[in-house]
């Protein structure tokens, strides 16, 4: 489905990409597409985050909506959360009408290990 706002968790350092603090015991894997997998909570059902099983100590996309971001006054996404550019865009359902770079595959110098950049990184105009 897209699209889809998705934030971008690498690995930095030696800690995990993601800590939980509670409810780990309730997260379930579902298998995707490919390699994709999608964690979710068995108990309501909310996606967590997903990726690409190989690629999973490397990076994990996680669902803004998962955090508690509201501040009581108003439920906008914080900027810090906003989205910064449009992946995969090549394969998107709409045209996007915005001002931020739109990338047919992964943004330039995204690092991910085995993806060939010259592919990836070519802007959509
Ligand atoms: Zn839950």
């Amino acid at each position: 489905m897209s699209p889809v706002q998705l934030i971008i968790v690498t690995k930095g350092g030696d800690a995990d990409i993601i800590t939980f603090t509670q409810g780990e015991d309730k997260l379930q894997v579902a298998k995707g597409y490919g390699d994709m997998e999608h964690l979710f909570c068995s108990e309501c059902g909310c996606g967590i985050c997903q990726g690409l099983h190989a690629f999973s100590s490397y990076f994990r996309a996680v669902f803004p909506s998962t955090f508690q971001i509201e501040d009581g006054a108003s439920c906008l996404v914080p900027e810090i959360y906003r989205p910064r550019c449009h992946v995969h865009y090549e394969n998107r359902l709409f045209d996007w009408n915005d001002d931020l770079p739109k990338w047919k595959g992964g943004p330039p110098g995204d690092g991910m290990p085995g993806e060939k950049k010259s592919k990836s990184a070519t802007a959509v105009q």
